[in-house]
């Protein structure tokens, strides 16, 4: 149920509810598996919070519910909802809600009705009868043997006129703040348990306490979760009549975005083949549902990168969107691969890394569970970090406009992961977690790792790079977006004699493989080194082959690339001054001022790199070419002479050029355009014929002196919606938006 609030609008997935794994294996899907590890995690941390009857989470309900639990009781869901008292009860699990039926029952099954009439009566009016409730869209998918049920497995419930679920989960919430995709997640799942409560209870709150393990350790935290937007999305969904698992073949389905997360995704994906609806939503949205490739090759949408996507999915390889390089390769990057136990990011398994394919070192934990042993490790991994950045020390004297002189490194270390997913472990969950230690030279580590997680999130910084950004950056594949992250596959495409991996590529490894290799070595070093090399040889070979293809096919060029690489060397520059000085910190979580400025510092980084990339690759500026932001042609006349008066009465010169344009000019008079080869040449649309568009220079060109600037007749020429780059000022405005705080908080 939660599933289909991920993929509306799929009437194969919502007539399948309940049995879509089923259906999924016998269309050859493997078998849903869960990793052990998490399973075993998921276990501790409920052994943890069931001590002396739940005082954590009564302390946490007190915070964040503001009710004051009278005692904890193990109770069936009724008396839970029935209970007019504020106490905690713990719904032992599988628990089962019956839902109303208008078939007759099975004679075991008690009705939604035993629930409701054991159950205080509604605070609350119910919903009104048109809105379609969960009750009934489970029963329209109900087998006819149990009737319609849902299993919400164990329960904690805060009772009262209000009642509260509480929800437990164990990811992490590091320093205030927990994944957003899965906080999403749990949203849509806890919703469809809220509803299914309210059908015994309507004034079942939709705020739930949600429990989570805190940092690195067990102990619990929690965070109030409103669940009230994904309730009424529930309400809105209608379900048709359920279907069996032997006719997926014949049920209308809708392929898009959400659907690598549903079961079927492999046999619907085989369905789409030669379909603009296998590139997902936009490209849908763009050519139409129903539209082959084919179609939609004959008759382009009017964006360049959906035309490449096309090509890509008709030739069933990736196809360039760059015709060089955008971002620095160092020469001596520091390439890390690893992987952590499943649902435990500091449980470090393996970490393999080094400066080059065959320069590289293998550290194993043989226990990850035991902290003692895992911190020894990355104790290992910080002071060969140390050693890494510290090698960066030459520094080059650069001369200011006020003619002071200051030193900045003339080279500064590189991070290269193969996804994103291993880059944020590494220096974010990581470099907080090293940071922690009472060990100086681990803590060290830490504060490196901090200046790379600063790094990782600023548009066109180099200094942490991933394999499949670098493969996404510069081509475009024909499959969804999501697929994309899988390195080994997205590398496929761009190099098809590279021999494919279909293992993850870390930080997180295949459950199946946890279950059936790293289960059975886990404890013994020497057995498990072996192990986790191979498991990660796919993610080291295909991450150096990416930096291979990418120095081989994409030239760099200097310029933007350059200037980008030099904001990371003077960042560099001023992060080791600050660790030599011992002022290094980083803060757990951005707040006023800070944020303010990080935020603006991301918008005026988008803009300057997306300028950047058009100025610098003629494929990129194509995409504003082909959408009329820019306009392509050749100089068919100049006058370098045409004045204007101004109001004053001065003369003022203000050349006219004329391009004549293969395709119709559509923006509207008055468009300020630049000239992409020199963007300090600003003009504006004066006049717009069928083939050809007068321009008036405005500036850049307006002193004699600068006529030369002018270009000449017949070149071809782009006129571009890039003007000068915005500088990131270093003076805050006088208030802060609202949203920011005062500077003082
Ligand atoms: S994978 Fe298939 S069944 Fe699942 S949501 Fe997508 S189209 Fe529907």
């Amino acid at each position: 149920m939660a599933g289909l609030l991920a993929t509306p609008g799929c009437e194969r997935r919502a007539r399948l509810v309940g049995v879509l794994d089923h259906a999924a294996v016998r269309l050859g899907a493997p078998e849903p598996h869960q990793s052990p590890f998490a399973l075993a995690r998921a276990a501790q941390f409920a052994g943890r919070l069931a001590r002396d009857e739940h005082a954590a989470v009564v302390g946490l309900i007190r915070e964040h519910l503001a009710i004051e639990p009278g005692d904890t009781v193990t109770s069936t869901l009724a008396t839970a909802l029935a209970d007019p008292e504020p106490r905690l009860h713990v719904v032992p699990g599988p628990t089962v809600i019956p839902l109303p039926t208008r078939r007759p029952a099975p004679p075991h099954a008690a009705t939604l009705q035993e629930l409701v009439s054991s159950a205080k009566p509604p605070a609350t009016a119910p919903p009104p009868p048109s809105t379609p409730t969960l009750q009934e869209m489970v029963l329209s998918t109900a087998r006819p043997d149990t009737g319609p049920e849902l299993d919400t497995g164990p329960l904690l419930l805060v009772s009262g006129p209000t009642p509260h679920l509480v929800a437990v989960r164990t990811y992490a919430m590091v320093d205030g703040q927990a994944d957003p995709s899965k906080v999403a997640a749990t949203s849509r799942e806890v919703a469809v348990i809220v509803a299914a409560l309210r059908a015994a209870h309507p004034a079942v709150s939709a705020r739930v306490l949600l429990v989570l393990p805190r940092n690195f350790g067990l102990a619990p935290t929690g965070a109030l979760l409103d669940v009230t937007p994904q309730l009424a999305r529930l309400g809105h969904l209608r379900l048709p009549e359920p279907a069996s698992p032997d006719h997926v073949a014949d049920l209308p389905h809708r392929f898009g975005d959400g659907c690598t997360e549903c079961p079927l995704f492999d046999h619907c994906a085989s369905e789409q083949t030669g379909l603009v609806t296998r590139l997902g939503d936009t490209m849908t949205n763009l050519c139409g549902p129903g539209t082959t490739v084919a179609q939609a090759l004959a008759d382009p949408p009017p964006d360049h990168v959906a035309r490449l996507k096309l090509t890509a999915a008709d030739q069933g390889r990736a196809i360039a969107r760059a015709t060089v390089r955008h971002a620095h390769l160092a020469a001596r990057p520091l390439v890390v691969t690893g992987l952590h136990l499943a649902g435990e990011p500091a449980a470090v398994v393996a970490l393999r890394y080094g400066t080059a394919p065959d320069d590289e070192k293998l550290l194993v934990v043989a226990e990850p569970r035991d902290r003692e042993q895992r911190m020894a490790v990355l104790r290992e991994f910080a002071i060969d970090l140390t050693e890494y950045v510290s090698s960066f020390s030459t520094v080059e004297p650069v001369v200011r406009r006020d003619f002071t002189v200051v030193e900045c490194s003339t080279e500064a270390p590189q991070l290269i992961t193969p996804n994103p997913a291993t880059a944020e472990w590494l220096t974010d969950l990581l470099g907080r977690y090293l940071r922690r230690s009472p060990d100086l030279e681990t803590v060290l580590g830490g504060l490196h790792l901090g200046w790379f997680a600063g790094r990782r999130v600023l548009p066109g910084a180099s200094a942490v790079l991933t394999a499949t950004g670098l493969l996404g950056e510069h081509w475009v594949t024909g499959r969804l977006a999501a697929e994309d992250s899988h390195l080994g596959s997205l590398l496929r495409l761009v190099d098809p004699a590279h021999p494919t991996d279909p293992m993850p590529a870390g930080p997180v490894s295949d459950p199946l493989w946890d279950g059936d290799v790293l289960a059975d070595v886990l404890g013994r070093a020497a057995e498990l080194r072996p192990v986790a090399e191979a498991a990660l040889a796919g993610a080291w070979r295909d991450t150096w082959h990416t930096l291979d293809t990418l120095r081989a096919r994409l030239p760099e060029i200097a310029g933007h690339v350059d200037e980008r690489w030099e904001r990371d060397r003077w960042s560099f520059t001023s992060h080791r001054n600050r660790v030599e000085e011992g002022t290094a910190a980083f803060a757990a979580r951005l707040r006023g001022v800070p944020a303010y400025r990080f935020l603006h510092e991301l918008e005026t980084r988008t803009a300057a790199l997306e300028r950047q990339l058009a100025l610098d690759d003629p494929l990129i500026m194509e995409r504003y070419i082909v959408s009329g932001e820019a306009l392509a042609g050749t100089v068919t006349k100049v006058d370098r002479e045409h004045t204007i008066t101004a109001a004053s009465g001065r003369e003022l010169l203000r050349p006219r050029i004329w391009v004549a344009t293969p395709t119709e000019f559509t923006r509207p008079l008055g468009t300020e355009l630049w000239l992409a080869a020199d963007p300090k040449l600003m003009a504006v649309v004066e006049s717009i014929e069928p083939e050809s568009v007068e321009l008036v220079v405005q500036k850049g060109a307006v002193q004699r002196a600068q006529l030369g600037r002018l270009p000449a007749t017949g070149a071809e020429v782009v006129f571009a919606p890039f003007g000068s780059e915005d500088i990131f000022p270093s003076r805050l405005p006088e208030e802060l938006p609202w949203q920011f705080g005062t500077p003082d908080e």
